[in-house]
Parts: structure tokens; C-alpha cells; sequence
């Protein structure tokens, strides 16, 4: 079964090229992570921001030194989720997406985003919010833009589309 599946080292699906379905799936997620390239910028595959944030979250850890490297690291990490998000949906939602700044300013008004980042002083959660600013868009527990329609299901593991046009 596992004979033929490769994995694209661009947008990241794992798909079978013994399955016509497969391929056209592939086929759309390709063209869809393209077009939110163009639109949002690199967008990595999940092993690429899974190396990142590893290395940021071992640079965060003991952190020592001057507090504005906090910012570009914590930004860095918000762009890994940004990417996460955006990947969500195979990338098909793009243009709804939030963009970049919008995304971050979402994480910031989260309660642990905000202790997180003034961990090692409160300059750097003040910097981020002059950067971005605040807003609502994601829920306290969750680290992804899921947007209007979207919920996730606990029971299956899926997501839900509710009036999605
Ligand atoms: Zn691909």
C-alpha cells in the first residue's frame, strides 16, 4: 500500500501516485499552496516549521541577552503558526485568511501569548503590540485562524464546515 506514496517536498502532502484521486488532490493542494505563497509569502512545509520552532523554542529557553531579539524571535514563531494556519485547510482558504500582521495581533490578544512573551519582560509584549496591535479572531485555546463557519470536532478529529459558501 505504502509502495507509492511520496511526499512534496514544496507544499508537504504525502499522496499516493497509485490513486488518480490522489494526484488530483495532490494537484489542487499544489496550486493552492502556490497561489498562498504569492499572496502571504514562504509558505515552509510542516517538517520545516516543526525544525524551526524547535531551534526557537531552544533559544527561548534560558534565554540571556538583550531583550529585542525576544521580538524577532517571538515574531519568527508567530510566523510558523502563521504558516500552520494557513496550511489548515490545504491551503484552499488563503484568500480569507488573515494576513501576517493581522494573524499576529490575534495571538498577541490571547492571555497566554501575552505572558508568554513578557516572561523575560514586559518591553518585549509591549513591542510586539506597537508592531502589530490586538485583535479577536482566535479562540483563547487555539493557535489556529479557523474563521467564520469553521468549528473544530472533537469527536472525529475533523473540521466541521458550517455555511461555507
Ligand atoms: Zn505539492
Amino acid at each position: 500500500m505504502n509502495n507509492h506514496v511520496v511526499k512534496c517536498e514544496q507544499c508537504g502532502l504525502e499522496y499516493s501516485r497509485d490513486f488518480d484521486s490522489d494526484i488530483k488532490e495532490h494537484r489542487n493542494q499544489h496550486k493552492c499552496w502556490q497561489a498562498a505563497q504569492t499572496m502571504h509569502g514562504t509558505m515552509r512545509t510542516y517538517d520545516k516549521r516543526e525544525t524551526e520552532k524547535q531551534l526557537i523554542r531552544r533559544g527561548l529557553d534560558n534565554f540571556s541577552g538583550d531583550w529585542r531579539l525576544l521580538v524577532v524571535l517571538y515574531t519568527n514563531l508567530m510566523r510558523i503558526y502563521f504558516e500552520s494556519s494557513v496550511s489548515l485547510h490545504g491551503y484552499s482558504r488563503y484568500k480569507k485568511h488573515p494576513k501576517f500582521e493581522q494573524f499576529a495581533a490575534m495571538l498577541l490578544n490571547q492571555d497566554a501569548w501575552k505572558a508568554q512573551c513578557s516572561k523575560y519582560s514586559p518591553l518585549v509584549y509591549e513591542e510586539l503590540v506597537k508592531k502589530f496591535g490586538v485583535l479577536p479572531g482566535i479562540g483563547e485555546e487555539d493557535v489556529y485562524w479557523r474563521g467564520e463557519g469553521v468549528q473544530y470536532d472533537v469527536n472525529s478529529g475533523r473540521l466541521v464546515y458550517v455555511n461555507l459558501e
